[in-house]
Protein backbone atom coordinates (compact mmCIF):
# COMPACT_ATOMS: atom_id res chain seq x y z
CA UNK A 1 0.00 0.00 0.00
CA UNK A 2 1.58 3.33 -1.16
CA UNK A 3 -0.33 5.54 1.77
CA UNK A 4 0.42 8.76 -0.33
CA UNK A 5 -2.55 7.33 -2.16
CA UNK A 6 -5.27 5.85 -0.13
CA UNK A 7 -7.80 7.64 1.95
CA UNK A 8 -6.81 7.79 6.32
CA UNK A 9 -9.65 4.91 6.79
CA UNK A 10 -7.53 2.25 4.50
CA UNK A 11 -4.41 3.10 6.12
CA UNK A 12 -5.92 2.74 9.32
CA UNK A 13 -8.18 -0.60 8.39
CA UNK A 14 -5.33 -2.04 6.68
CA UNK A 15 -2.30 -1.36 9.05
CA UNK A 16 -0.55 0.22 6.06
CA UNK A 17 -1.11 -3.03 4.27
CA UNK A 18 2.11 -4.88 5.90
CA UNK A 19 2.61 -8.34 5.21
CA UNK A 20 5.34 -10.18 7.38
CA UNK A 21 8.12 -10.83 5.12
CA UNK A 22 9.23 -14.26 6.50
CA UNK A 23 5.46 -16.19 6.68
CA UNK A 24 3.28 -13.93 4.60
CA UNK A 25 0.89 -13.42 7.75
CA UNK A 26 -1.45 -10.64 7.45
CA UNK A 27 -0.83 -9.69 11.27
CA UNK A 28 2.36 -8.81 12.51
CA UNK A 29 3.98 -11.03 14.82
CA UNK A 30 5.44 -9.91 18.04
CA UNK A 31 9.05 -10.03 19.00
CA UNK A 32 9.90 -10.42 22.73
CA UNK A 33 13.51 -10.51 21.88
CA UNK A 34 15.94 -8.09 24.66
CA UNK A 35 19.05 -8.02 22.26
CA UNK A 36 19.87 -8.51 18.88
CA UNK A 37 23.08 -10.38 17.27
CA UNK A 38 26.14 -8.27 16.39
CA UNK A 39 27.39 -8.74 12.98
CA UNK A 40 31.32 -10.47 12.78
CA UNK A 41 32.72 -7.09 11.68
CA UNK A 42 31.33 -5.65 15.02
CA UNK A 43 28.46 -3.63 13.18
CA UNK A 44 24.69 -3.66 13.90
CA UNK A 45 23.26 -3.68 10.07
CA UNK A 46 19.86 -4.56 11.61
CA UNK A 47 19.72 -0.97 13.27
CA UNK A 48 18.88 -2.94 16.39
CA UNK A 49 20.94 -2.97 19.51
CA UNK A 50 19.00 -3.35 22.51
CA UNK A 51 15.40 -3.59 23.15
CA UNK A 52 14.77 -0.63 25.44
CA UNK A 53 14.84 1.88 22.04
CA UNK A 54 14.57 -0.56 19.60
CA UNK A 55 11.30 -3.12 19.33
CA UNK A 56 9.90 -4.21 15.58
CA UNK A 57 7.27 -4.48 17.97
CA UNK A 58 6.57 -0.46 17.42
CA UNK A 59 7.34 0.11 13.62
CA UNK A 60 3.88 -0.51 12.49
CA UNK A 61 1.36 1.52 15.15
CA UNK A 62 4.52 3.89 15.00
CA UNK A 63 4.49 4.26 11.34
CA UNK A 64 0.63 4.17 11.07
CA UNK A 65 0.78 6.97 13.34
CA UNK A 66 2.70 9.23 11.33
CA UNK A 67 1.21 8.80 8.45
CA UNK A 68 -2.27 9.60 10.42
CA UNK A 69 -0.98 12.60 11.93
CA UNK A 70 1.15 13.67 8.91
CA UNK A 71 4.19 14.16 10.65
CA UNK A 72 8.01 13.56 9.67
CA UNK A 73 8.69 10.18 12.74
CA UNK A 74 6.12 8.69 15.61
CA UNK A 75 7.57 7.01 18.99
CA UNK A 76 5.69 4.98 20.99
CA UNK A 77 5.78 5.55 24.65
CA UNK A 78 4.87 3.24 27.77
CA UNK A 79 1.70 5.55 28.55
CA UNK A 80 0.43 9.10 27.63
CA UNK A 81 2.36 10.42 30.72
CA UNK A 82 5.74 8.57 29.40
CA UNK A 83 4.91 10.62 25.85
CA UNK A 84 3.83 13.72 27.65
CA UNK A 85 6.28 13.99 30.54
CA UNK A 86 9.36 13.56 27.45
CA UNK A 87 8.37 16.86 25.67
CA UNK A 88 9.11 18.64 28.60
CA UNK A 89 12.15 16.82 29.72
CA UNK A 90 13.94 17.26 26.26
CA UNK A 91 13.87 21.34 27.46
CA UNK A 92 16.20 22.67 29.58
CA UNK A 93 16.05 23.62 33.26
CA UNK A 94 15.10 27.46 33.08
CA UNK A 95 12.76 27.70 30.25
CA UNK A 96 9.71 29.30 30.08
CA UNK A 97 6.50 27.26 29.42
CA UNK A 98 3.21 27.94 29.06
CA UNK A 99 0.22 25.22 29.31
CA UNK A 100 -3.51 25.39 29.40
CA UNK A 101 -5.29 25.93 32.85
CA UNK A 102 -7.79 23.54 32.03
CA UNK A 103 -5.93 20.20 31.11
CA UNK A 104 -5.73 16.67 31.66
CA UNK A 105 -4.88 16.72 35.49
CA UNK A 106 -2.31 14.47 35.90
CA UNK A 107 -0.09 16.31 33.67
CA UNK A 108 -1.22 19.49 35.13
CA UNK A 109 -0.17 18.09 38.65
CA UNK A 110 3.45 16.90 36.86
CA UNK A 111 4.09 20.13 35.36
CA UNK A 112 3.63 22.36 38.67
CA UNK A 113 4.89 19.57 41.41
CA UNK A 114 7.91 18.12 39.51
CA UNK A 115 8.39 20.04 36.12
CA UNK A 116 8.91 23.79 38.23
CA UNK A 117 11.39 21.60 41.16
CA UNK A 118 13.59 20.72 37.88
CA UNK A 119 13.60 24.00 36.55
CA UNK A 120 10.96 24.48 34.16
CA UNK A 121 9.37 27.96 34.24
CA UNK A 122 5.61 26.96 33.86
CA UNK A 123 2.45 29.26 34.10
CA UNK A 124 -0.56 28.19 33.59
CA UNK A 125 -2.86 30.47 31.47
CA UNK A 126 -6.61 30.29 29.09
CA UNK A 127 -4.19 29.18 25.95
CA UNK A 128 -7.66 29.26 24.52
CA UNK A 129 -7.99 32.99 24.67
CA UNK A 130 -5.36 34.50 22.15
CA UNK A 131 -4.76 38.15 23.37
CA UNK A 132 -3.91 36.31 26.70
CA UNK A 133 -1.76 33.77 24.97
CA UNK A 134 -0.24 36.75 23.61
CA UNK A 135 0.50 38.92 26.44
CA UNK A 136 2.19 36.12 28.39
CA UNK A 137 4.53 34.61 25.12
CA UNK A 138 7.72 35.83 26.64
CA UNK A 139 9.94 36.01 23.20
CA UNK A 140 13.17 34.04 23.47
CA UNK A 141 12.46 32.75 26.40
CA UNK A 142 9.27 30.69 25.97
CA UNK A 143 9.73 27.73 24.51
CA UNK A 144 6.83 25.24 24.28
CA UNK A 145 3.45 26.08 24.18
CA UNK A 146 0.99 22.91 25.50
CA UNK A 147 -2.47 22.41 24.36
CA UNK A 148 -5.55 19.98 24.94
CA UNK A 149 -8.17 20.84 22.79
CA UNK A 150 -10.93 19.82 23.68
CA UNK A 151 -9.90 19.99 27.12
CA UNK A 152 -10.43 17.75 30.11
CA UNK A 153 -12.99 17.68 31.75
CA UNK A 154 -14.72 21.20 30.33
CA UNK A 155 -13.55 20.25 26.11
CA UNK A 156 -12.60 23.81 26.45
CA UNK A 157 -11.45 24.19 22.47
CA UNK A 158 -8.52 26.06 21.36
CA UNK A 159 -7.69 27.29 17.59
CA UNK A 160 -4.62 25.41 16.91
CA UNK A 161 -3.85 27.72 14.33
CA UNK A 162 -3.84 30.88 15.60
CA UNK A 163 -1.89 29.70 18.67
CA UNK A 164 0.67 28.53 16.21
CA UNK A 165 0.76 32.07 14.56
CA UNK A 166 1.41 33.79 17.67
CA UNK A 167 3.85 30.99 19.77
CA UNK A 168 6.05 30.51 16.63
CA UNK A 169 6.22 34.37 16.44
CA UNK A 170 7.98 34.35 19.59
CA UNK A 171 9.93 31.47 18.85
CA UNK A 172 7.70 28.92 20.69
CA UNK A 173 7.17 25.39 19.74
CA UNK A 174 3.73 23.92 20.30
CA UNK A 175 2.72 20.72 21.50
CA UNK A 176 -1.06 19.14 21.30
CA UNK A 177 -2.40 16.55 23.63
CA UNK A 178 -4.78 15.70 20.70
CA UNK A 179 -6.08 12.55 22.59
CA UNK A 180 -9.72 13.34 22.91
CA UNK A 181 -9.69 14.59 19.08
CA UNK A 182 -7.69 11.77 17.62
CA UNK A 183 -6.57 11.97 13.58
CA UNK A 184 -10.05 11.24 12.70
CA UNK A 185 -10.88 14.28 13.99
CA UNK A 186 -8.02 17.14 13.69
CA UNK A 187 -4.80 16.79 12.17
CA UNK A 188 -2.76 19.25 14.52
CA UNK A 189 0.65 19.55 11.94
CA UNK A 190 -1.09 20.00 9.58
CA UNK A 191 -2.44 23.36 11.52
CA UNK A 192 1.45 24.18 12.15
CA UNK A 193 1.59 22.46 15.39
CA UNK A 194 5.49 21.04 16.34
CA UNK A 195 4.47 17.88 18.06
CA UNK A 196 1.28 16.12 18.60
CA UNK A 197 0.62 13.84 21.70
CA UNK A 198 -1.72 11.19 22.11
CA UNK A 199 -2.79 8.90 25.28
CA UNK A 200 -2.87 5.77 23.12
CA UNK A 201 -4.62 4.21 26.15
CA UNK A 202 -7.85 5.84 24.86
CA UNK A 203 -9.28 6.14 21.38
CA UNK A 204 -6.12 4.69 19.70
CA UNK A 205 -6.42 1.45 21.43
CA UNK A 206 -9.79 1.98 21.94
CA UNK A 207 -10.24 -0.99 24.04
CA UNK A 208 -9.49 -0.07 27.70
CA UNK A 209 -6.74 -2.76 27.83
CA UNK A 210 -3.64 -1.21 27.18
CA UNK A 211 -1.62 1.60 28.50
CA UNK A 212 0.44 3.48 25.92
CA UNK A 213 1.52 6.71 24.58
CA UNK A 214 2.65 8.63 21.19
CA UNK A 215 4.43 11.12 19.87
CA UNK A 216 4.60 12.36 16.32
CA UNK A 217 6.28 15.17 15.46
CA UNK A 218 6.48 17.80 12.35
CA UNK A 219 10.50 17.47 12.22
CA UNK A 220 13.37 15.51 12.84
CA UNK A 221 14.57 18.27 14.58
CA UNK A 222 17.41 18.66 17.04
CA UNK A 223 14.71 19.00 19.51
CA UNK A 224 13.31 16.03 18.47
CA UNK A 225 16.50 13.85 18.72
CA UNK A 226 16.44 14.99 22.49
CA UNK A 227 13.04 13.74 22.75
CA UNK A 228 14.02 10.06 21.26
CA UNK A 229 16.85 10.34 24.02
CA UNK A 230 14.42 11.07 26.80
CA UNK A 231 13.26 7.67 25.83
CA UNK A 232 15.84 5.80 25.00
CA UNK A 233 17.76 6.85 28.40
CA UNK A 234 14.98 7.22 30.60
CA UNK A 235 13.07 3.56 29.30
CA UNK A 236 9.49 4.53 29.12
CA UNK A 237 8.59 2.16 25.97
CA UNK A 238 6.22 0.31 25.33
CA UNK A 239 5.77 -3.44 25.48
CA UNK A 240 5.52 -5.84 22.68
CA UNK A 241 2.41 -7.63 23.29
CA UNK A 242 1.07 -3.69 23.82
CA UNK A 243 2.21 -2.37 21.18
CA UNK A 244 0.59 -5.59 19.03
CA UNK A 245 -2.54 -4.80 20.68
CA UNK A 246 -2.21 -0.85 20.18
CA UNK A 247 -1.63 -1.86 16.24
CA UNK A 248 -4.86 -4.21 16.08
CA UNK A 249 -7.00 -1.67 17.74
CA UNK A 250 -6.18 1.26 15.46
CA UNK A 251 -7.15 -0.67 12.51
CA UNK A 252 -10.87 0.21 14.09
CA UNK A 253 -9.92 3.39 15.17
CA UNK A 254 -12.00 5.11 12.09
CA UNK A 255 -15.22 3.84 12.51
CA UNK A 256 -15.38 3.68 16.38
CA UNK A 257 -14.57 7.36 16.69
CA UNK A 258 -17.26 8.48 13.90
CA UNK A 259 -19.56 6.56 16.00
CA UNK A 260 -18.94 7.92 19.30
CA UNK A 261 -19.23 11.36 18.14
CA UNK A 262 -22.59 11.08 16.37
CA UNK A 263 -23.83 9.36 19.36
CA UNK A 264 -22.29 12.19 21.76
CA UNK A 265 -24.23 14.53 19.77
CA UNK A 266 -27.36 13.08 20.28
CA UNK A 267 -26.70 12.74 23.79
CA UNK A 268 -25.56 16.43 24.32
CA UNK A 269 -28.75 17.45 22.04
CA UNK A 270 -31.31 15.54 24.21
CA UNK A 271 -29.96 16.49 27.25
CA UNK A 272 -29.07 19.71 26.12
CA UNK A 273 -32.84 21.40 27.62
CA UNK A 274 -33.66 18.66 29.99
CA UNK A 275 -35.46 19.08 32.87
CA UNK A 276 -32.73 17.56 35.43
CA UNK A 277 -30.21 19.17 33.69
CA UNK A 278 -28.00 22.63 34.17
CA UNK A 279 -25.61 22.38 31.50
CA UNK A 280 -24.59 20.57 29.11
CA UNK A 281 -20.46 21.12 27.62
CA UNK A 282 -20.11 19.75 24.38
CA UNK A 283 -18.24 21.17 21.07
CA UNK A 284 -20.88 20.13 18.87
CA UNK A 285 -23.42 22.28 20.65
CA UNK A 286 -24.22 25.42 18.48
CA UNK A 287 -24.22 27.54 21.59
CA UNK A 288 -20.95 26.13 23.41
CA UNK A 289 -17.93 28.83 23.37
CA UNK A 290 -15.88 27.59 20.76
CA UNK A 291 -17.76 25.47 18.61
CA UNK A 292 -17.19 28.19 15.61
CA UNK A 293 -13.84 27.13 15.80
CA UNK A 294 -14.21 23.16 16.52
CA UNK A 295 -16.49 23.18 13.74
CA UNK A 296 -13.63 24.66 11.46
CA UNK A 297 -10.78 22.88 13.16
CA UNK A 298 -12.62 19.33 13.59
CA UNK A 299 -13.19 17.29 10.33
CA UNK A 300 -16.52 15.25 10.70
CA UNK A 301 -17.68 15.46 14.19
CA UNK A 302 -16.81 16.88 18.06
CA UNK A 303 -15.30 13.63 19.47
CA UNK A 304 -16.91 11.54 21.78
CA UNK A 305 -16.34 12.83 25.07
CA UNK A 306 -19.02 15.50 26.74
CA UNK A 307 -20.11 16.45 30.54
CA UNK A 308 -23.38 17.32 32.01
CA UNK A 309 -23.54 19.34 34.83
CA UNK A 310 -26.42 17.89 37.15
CA UNK A 311 -29.08 20.05 38.57
CA UNK A 312 -29.39 19.88 42.43
CA UNK A 313 -25.13 19.99 42.83
CA UNK A 314 -22.97 17.79 44.29
CA UNK A 315 -25.24 15.08 45.56
CA UNK A 316 -27.98 14.89 42.78
CA UNK A 317 -24.36 14.40 40.43
CA UNK A 318 -23.00 11.43 42.51
CA UNK A 319 -26.61 10.21 42.71
CA UNK A 320 -27.50 9.71 39.23
CA UNK A 321 -23.58 8.36 38.79
CA UNK A 322 -24.59 6.04 41.37
CA UNK A 323 -27.81 4.82 39.32
CA UNK A 324 -26.31 4.11 35.82
CA UNK A 325 -26.83 0.66 34.96
CA UNK A 326 -25.29 0.27 31.24
CA UNK A 327 -22.97 3.68 32.20
CA UNK A 328 -19.78 2.35 33.67
CA UNK A 329 -18.65 4.06 36.82
CA UNK A 330 -15.13 4.52 35.82
CA UNK A 331 -12.25 7.05 34.36
CA UNK A 332 -10.77 7.28 31.53
CA UNK A 333 -11.99 7.62 28.44
CA UNK A 334 -12.19 6.17 24.01
CA UNK A 335 -13.15 2.84 25.25
CA UNK A 336 -15.80 0.45 23.54
CA UNK A 337 -17.66 0.98 26.68
CA UNK A 338 -19.55 4.06 27.91
CA UNK A 339 -17.88 5.64 31.02
CA UNK A 340 -19.41 8.02 33.67
CA UNK A 341 -17.46 9.62 36.38
CA UNK A 342 -18.13 12.68 39.00
CA UNK A 343 -15.21 14.63 37.81
CA UNK A 344 -14.46 16.83 41.04
CA UNK A 345 -13.73 13.83 43.18
CA UNK A 346 -11.37 12.57 41.55
CA UNK A 347 -9.27 15.84 40.39
CA UNK A 348 -9.86 16.96 44.11
CA UNK A 349 -8.26 20.71 45.12
CA UNK A 350 -7.62 23.21 41.99
CA UNK A 351 -9.96 21.30 39.63
CA UNK A 352 -11.66 23.21 37.20
CA UNK A 353 -14.77 20.80 37.24
CA UNK A 354 -18.09 22.28 39.13
CA UNK A 355 -18.86 19.97 41.87
CA UNK A 356 -22.28 18.57 39.67
CA UNK A 357 -20.36 17.86 36.37
CA UNK A 358 -20.39 14.63 35.20
CA UNK A 359 -17.99 13.24 32.75
CA UNK A 360 -19.44 10.78 29.55
CA UNK A 361 -16.83 9.15 27.28
CA UNK A 362 -19.44 7.77 24.83
CA UNK A 363 -18.58 3.96 23.25
CA UNK A 364 -20.64 1.71 20.62
CA UNK A 365 -23.66 0.92 22.62
CA UNK A 366 -27.16 1.82 20.90
CA UNK A 367 -27.33 5.43 21.99
CA UNK A 368 -30.62 5.03 22.90
CA UNK A 369 -30.01 2.68 25.44
CA UNK A 370 -27.23 5.36 26.71
CA UNK A 371 -29.97 8.44 26.56
CA UNK A 372 -32.56 5.85 28.68
CA UNK A 373 -30.00 4.47 30.88
CA UNK A 374 -29.34 8.28 31.89
CA UNK A 375 -32.86 9.74 31.94
CA UNK A 376 -33.82 6.73 33.77
CA UNK A 377 -30.56 7.57 36.46
CA UNK A 378 -31.48 11.46 36.88
CA UNK A 379 -35.10 10.79 37.34
CA UNK A 380 -34.24 8.12 40.25
CA UNK A 381 -31.67 11.24 41.93
CA UNK A 382 -34.41 13.84 41.32
CA UNK A 383 -37.43 11.69 42.95
C1 LIG B 1 -5.40 9.70 29.84
C2 LIG B 1 -4.88 10.98 29.33
C3 LIG B 1 -3.52 11.32 29.45
C4 LIG B 1 -2.53 10.41 30.14
O1 LIG B 1 -2.35 9.21 29.45
P1 LIG B 1 -2.00 7.81 30.17
O2 LIG B 1 -1.96 6.88 29.02
O3 LIG B 1 -3.07 7.53 31.17
O4 LIG B 1 -0.66 7.99 30.82
C5 LIG B 1 -3.11 12.53 28.90
N1 LIG B 1 -3.97 13.37 28.30
C6 LIG B 1 -5.28 13.08 28.18
C7 LIG B 1 -6.18 14.04 27.49
C8 LIG B 1 -5.77 11.88 28.68
O5 LIG B 1 -7.08 11.61 28.57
Amino acid sequence: MNPKNVKPESIAAQALGWVDEATRAIAPPIHTATTYLRDPDNQYRSGRVYARDHNPSFDQAEAMLRELEQGEEALLFSSGMAAATAVFLALSPGDHVLAPRVMYWSLRNWLMKFATHWGLRVELIDTHDIDELKRRLQPGKTRLVWLETPANPLWTITDIAAVCEAAHAAGARVAVDSTVATPVLTLPLTLDADVVMHSATKYLNGHSDVIAGALVTKRKDEYWQRVRAVRAQIGGVLGPFEAWLLTRGMRTLFPRVRHASAAAQRIAEHFANHANIREVMYPGLPGFPGHDIAARQMQGGFGGMLSICVRGGETAAIATAANVNLWKRATSLGGVESLIEHRASVEGAGTPAPVDLLRLSVGLEHVDDLIADLDAALEQAHE
